[in-house]
């Protein structure tokens, strides 16, 4: 027993010491290191052992007083009804137990309750006496506030006199202070862009804000406030809580959104939970709904507590920020082969969910946000985004922490990757990538490229994940066996689509080099770039000078180009596929046999798809036109013809059968 007073002593001093240190942090500095729910919890924690052991309370208990004090710079203001905070609860059971409390106190089983949405922001109180806005002070302790009233004053939704209509002359009106999560993102970004740094969260720039000494300051934010409480009047109000609010939006203010009356706490649970989902969804950040007793009658007998007033409960959502440590930075590489540094926390449950990862964006995000592996960071978890990291708690430094590098090497292949400049993104280049093989397979097969008809994205996936293909050259060794019963494929497309693919062999050298996805690379600047270099050897050593001399070719193309080749498993790769038969050179466009001559294909040809006939004709130099025109040479009609042979006739243009075609390019 003796033991056991002796560690709840210590573990006492230890949390009014926490609670301390973080509600300086928290009301003070506004540069808080715990979320809200964390000192939640730590306050929790130490009501209930003064409730065990109330001989052990401590003067200086946070327990004893509401928290906060005001800073010197502002004059203090003593409120005229003291400000309480609201006790909080984070579980419907709790709800459902503050409701038998209420009926317990009030001994009545009729309660009406109101139920608002309770925006995350800055507590204030207005002042108005004779119809004008006399004063305005943030919450402070509850007892002395700050005067805030010239900042306060700049909010444009605030009425510098209420409405003469509304009957109120003079009163005193609570509500929050804060800025919309649009106007928070502006702002945010507008402060990089500057070079000033971002606030952590719309609270935090609303408190600075308001806090400003500067009134001139204070005005350029995008402030706005809501209001939910009449809390002195000298004329008669309502007898009802939501009848003042009606009031007060008759008197010119603002008030919350969603006011809803309940008779049960039933309904009261089920319209808070539909909340939960839309809370995203709204224009300002939102942390829970308050709960509170209707009539005015049954407030004054409720009461309040030392710390809370009775007949109301702040309903939590679950807590969207939460600290934990950097474990680590690991890299992952994408489909593309862009290297994203993510976050390895230690495992923290942010409003029901696990989190250990989160993304760091890139390389100038982390030193942007200054972290260091080893750090206790701060975790948000916004609706369905991925979670952020949103700052390292820089005040909780040890020493020990380290700074972090991107990896030189690809940690997927271990290529030397790079990083362009003005690009955010590093890069890893190699073709043979494993992190990236199914996006550069399915880019070689598709249309444009090698134009390999049956092997679209799914088949790639199943190629990839049974082992069957490592790279695109080992597409080259797939024989129909292996494919049969992948995909649901019979035997039939088995073997056509193996032939499609050794028909892609002679799709020539301009087509594969689109094909193999060198960044910036698109299929007219491959196809400028082979014709001009005419074979892979020579684009092997060709300088950055000589690539940038070929039309449509610059600085960044070449420099791809150049990097794509100076990595050895991009070199190899292309070894396996002049192995393999595909045509790595060209005669060049102005030195074929063809060359001059315009191609028109209509109708099906029995011993080649179009895409073959087209290569054909642009390896031997020709070139091939969609439609027949004055400039069109030979009009190629296979089975089925459309109205281009017609057409052909009427111009008298040559006219070549698929067998007159094929001694044409050599293959008759
Ligand atoms: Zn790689």
């Amino acid at each position: 027993m003796k033991n056991d007073t002796g560690k709840a002593r210590r573990r006492m001093d230890e949390l009014v010491e926490l609670i301390s240190h973080h509600d300086r942090k928290y009301y003070i500095e506004d540069a808080p290191e715990i979320s809200d729910y964390e000192y939640d919890m730590l306050m929790k924690e130490l009501i209930a052992l003064e409730a065990e052991h109330p001989k052990l309370i401590q003067p200086d208990s946070p327990t004893r007083r509401v928290s906060g004090a005001p800073l010197d710079e502002f004059a203090q203001v003593e409120h005229k009804v003291h400000m309480l905070s609201l006790d909080n609860c984070y579980s419907v059971e709790e709800l459902k137990e503050y409701d038998r409390r209420v009926r317990k106190w009030l001994k009545e089983e009729t309660v009406e309750y109101v139920v608002e949405i309770k925006i995350d922001g800055l507590g204030i109180a207005l002042l108005y006496e004779d119809g004008l806005l006399s004063r305005a002070a943030t919450r402070g302790d509850g007892r002395v506030g700050e005067d805030v009233t010239a900042n306060v004053k700049t909010i444009r939704s605030i009425p510098l006199r209420l409405n003469s209509s509304s009957g109120f002359s003079t009163l005193e009106v609570r509500g929050e202070a804060y800025i919309p999560v649009d106007e928070f993102r502006r702002m945010n970004r507008e402060r990089e862009e500057t070079g000033l740094q971002a606030f952590a969260n719309p609270r935090n720039a609303a408190a600075g804000s308001i806090r400003q000494l500067d009134p001139k300051v204070a005005a350029a934010r995008p402030l706005d406030a809501i209001f939910y409480t009449l809390s002195y009047s000298a004329e008669p109000a309502p007898d009802t809580h939501s009848g003042c609010l009606d009031a007060l939006r008759d008197a010119g203010l603002k008030t919350s959104p969603a006011v809803s009356v309940f008779d049960t706490i039933d309904d009261v649970i089920q319209y808070v939970s539909s909340w939960e989902t839309k809370r995203d969804r709204m224009e300002y950040e939102m942390d829970g709904m308050v709960v509170k007793v209707n009539s005015i009658e049954q407030q004054r007998r409720l009461g309040a507590t030392a710390k809370n007033p009775r007949w109301a409960i702040a309903y939590k959502f679950p807590a969207k920020q939460m600290t934990t440590t950097l474990l680590d930075i690991q890299v992952q590489v994408g489909r593309t082969g862009a290297l994203t540094p993510v976050a390895i926390l230690d495992p923290v449950d942010i409003g029901g969910v696990t989190v250990s990862r989160a993304t760091l964006h890139n390389e100038g995000e982390i030193a942007r946000k200054d972290l260091m592996i080893g750090d206790r960071v701060l975790v948000e978890r916004a609706g369905d985004v991925i979670p952020q990291v949103v700052k390292p708690i820089v005040e909780a430094r040890t020493g020990s922490e380290q700074r972090y590098q991107m990896p030189a090497l690809c940690p997927a292949c271990g290529s030397e990757t790079a990083r362009e400049e003005d690009e955010a993104v590093r890069r890893c280049d190699n073709a043979t990538c494993p992190a990236q093989i199914k996006e550069r397979l399915a880019h070689f097969c598709s249309r444009d490229a090698m134009d390999i008809e049956g092997v679209g994205p799914s088949l790639v996936d199943v190629l990839v994940d049974t082992g069957l293909v490592h790279d695109v050259s080992e597409l080259y060794d797939l024989t129909p066996e292996a494919l049969i019963g992948l995909e649901g494929i019979a035997e039939k497309s088995s073997r056509s689509i193996v032939a499609a693919i050794d028909a892609s062999r002679a799709k020539g050298f301009e087509r594969l080099l689109f094909a193999l996805g060198i960044r910036h690379v698109g299929f007219t600047t491959a196809r400028d770039i082979a014709f001009a270099f005419t074979s892979i050897e020579a684009l092997k050593s060709a300088a950055v000078e000589d690539l940038s001399r070929v039309h449509g070719v610059g600085e960044v193309v070449a420099s791809s180009i150049r990097r794509f080749f100076y990595n050895p498993a991009n070199v190899e790769l292309i070894e396996r596929l002049k192995a393999a038969g595909l045509s790595v050179a060209t005669e060049g466009h102005r030195s074929g046999p063809l060359q001059g001559k315009t191609f028109v294909f209509t109708g099906e040809m029995r011993s080649m798809t179009r895409q073959e006939a087209i290569g054909a004709v642009e390896a031997l130099g020709g070139d091939v036109g969609s439609s027949v025109t004055k400039s069109t040479d030979f009009v190629v009609v296979g089975d089925s013809p459309g109205s281009k042979a017609q057409k052909a006739r009427k111009m008298n243009k040559a006219i070549l059968s698929e067998e007159e075609f094929l001694t044409m390019i050599g293959r008759g």
